[in-house]
């Protein structure tokens, strides 16, 4: 790796990445951070990496400045066109079939809901990925088909019932909760093959189903975290895809994501600091209590969250009080299901100075609480892998997670064995519950107590690598061996 760190110039393969969203240009979720973060991460260790997206009508600006290296007339309804070039220092390829993709809306809704077409539109994205992957663009060629979730599922199922012609194909399973389900009379119109219709292959509970399509036909399939991988065996975290998953067990692994390190570090913040030089932890968070109207004498926890079900946030309102009444205080930013929105609107009534809520969604605001917090907390009932665990590990802000999924490959439990080998870097619970979940935050009372322990909790967490580098090598090694 370090070798090739140094010749930039040697290529070791090429893939062409496949999905509906990649940072920066379109993003409603974590899959759009990891499709865009890839390309960067993956040439610094030898491999050339295409983002193939649907040129929705917000990116359609981009395509002046682009080439036209494909044409299908007639695809899915209308006629279309591949345009590539650098876009925001990444090489994009944008499918424009502007009867699929050229709306005002976002990639999946529209006014009224999810596209009625949906289906149709991304198993056109996925029919161009495979087309060309087949093909090549010009002296372009990939060895490596690299589909993302349910928009890209029938990728790997087109290139393997069509002729994959030595590529081969990797599927990531971002979130298994969106599995692209469509009805079984669409077979034909999705150019599937009619023979390919039995459970062992595209049926799926009498329909089909994109993810499983893929699951069924891709070389690799990954997730993005191991503990994940095998949750995803289990019929609590596999909605029904569990046997599916679970029969192609030898060729799934789980490869953790990254986190953007020029952007998530605290040396980069405007009061900085570093495990080193821990005194500007302190300005930040006399800062962000200001800020929020606080005044808390343990410690001060955060959540940057959506609020929903996933992210246990209904685990607050039984747990929360005995933290307060320990000392402790919470400062939350976070939109979501109302309900939730509610009941943490109602923590800071009960308790004002030591409870603060911002409902809403602020990228700025949220670096200011993993900058002033003392601990994160994320008590999600599943995580693929989780990104807040891994700004408190680079904050020194302690995470306090639930053993699932990323959340318990990231963070070491602050067990008296793990303080004592000076190895822990945060708080783990199981199961989730509110019982599990307030045992962990008296912990967390306990530790912060305890300033010399608790500053070598901060400093691991702090010491512990989550950037895109070693992902970066896990991808090529999995490309690697795939081509040999
Ligand atoms: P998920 O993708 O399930 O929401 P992740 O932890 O993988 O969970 O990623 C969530 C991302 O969104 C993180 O970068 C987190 O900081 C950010 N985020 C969530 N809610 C907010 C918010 N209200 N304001 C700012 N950032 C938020």
């Amino acid at each position: 790796m370090q070798e090739l760190g140094q010749n930039p110039g040697q290529i070791r393969g090429r893939v062409l990445s496949v999905a509906s969203e990649a940072v920066p240009l379109i993003k409603t979720g974590g899959l759009a951070d990891v499709v865009g973060a890839l390309p960067g991460a993956l040439a610094r260790v030898g491999w050339d990496m295409r983002v193939l997206l649907p040129a929705y009508r917000s990116l359609r600006s981009k395509l002046d400045a682009m080439d036209e290296v494909w044409f299908e007339s007639g695809l899915f309804g209308g006629d279309a066109r591949v345009f590539a070039g650098d876009v925001a220092g990444m090489q994009v390829l944008l499918l424009d079939a502007p009867h699929l993709y050229d709306r005002e809306g976002g990639p999946y809704t529209g006014p009224g809901g999810d596209w009625f077409d949906n289906a149709r539109r991304f198993a056109a994205l996925s029919w161009v990925a495979a087309q060309i992957a087949r093909t090549g663009l010009g002296d372009w060629k990939p060895d490596i088909l690299h589909a993302h979730d349910w928009q890209a599922g029938f990728a790997p199922a087109y290139l393997a019932y069509g002729g994959a012609l030595g590529v081969r194909s990797v599927l990531t399973i971002h979130n298994i909760a969106f599995q692209g389900w469509a009805p079984a009379q669409a077979l034909t119109d999705l150019r599937l093959p009619f023979e390919q219709f039995y459970p062992g292959a595209l049926e799926y509970y009498g329909g089909l189903s994109s993810l499983k399509a893929g699951l069924v036909t891709a070389d690799r399939i990954t997730t993005v975290s191991p503990n994940y991988a095998a949750e995803l065996m289990r019929p609590e975290f596999g909605m029904g895809l569990q046997g599916v998953i679970a029969q192609r067990a030898d060729v799934v692994s789980g490869i953790l994501n990254g986190v953007d390190t020029a952007v998530w570090s605290p040396e980069a913040e405007p009061i900085p600091y570093s495990a080193r030089a821990l005194k500007g932890k302190a300005a930040n968070r006399a800062a962000l209590c200001a800020e929020f109207g606080l005044e808390v004498p343990g410690p001060l926890a955060i959540l940057v969250s959506r609020l929903t079900d996933q992210k246990g946030i209904d685990l607050l309102e039984a747990t929360i009080p005995d933290f307060i009444a320990g000392g402790g205080g919470l400062a939350v930013l976070g939109s979501g299901d109302p309900a939730l929105e509610a009941a943490v609107r109602r923590l800071e009534a009960r308790f004002p100075g030591r409870v603060s809520v911002r409902i809403g969604y602020d990228e700025a605001l949220s670096h200011r609480l993993f900058a002033g917090g003392d601990a994160v907390l994320v008590p999600s009932r599943f995580e693929p892998c989780g990104l807040t665990q891994m700004y408190g590990l680079a904050y020194g802000t302690v995470p306090v997670v639930s053993a699932v999924g990323g959340l318990a490959d990231t963070v070491i439990h602050a067990s008296p064995a793990a303080l004592t080998a000076g190895v822990a870097t945060g708080i783990v619970f199981h199961p989730v519950d509110a019982v599990a979940f307030g045992h962990a935050l008296r912990g967390l009372l306990h530790l912060y107590a305890h300033k010399s322990q608790w500053a070598q909790v901060q400093k691991n967490a702090m010491k512990q690598p989550v950037g895109w580098e070693a992902s970066a090598a896990a991808y090529a090694e999995l490309y690697e061996g795939l081509r040999a």
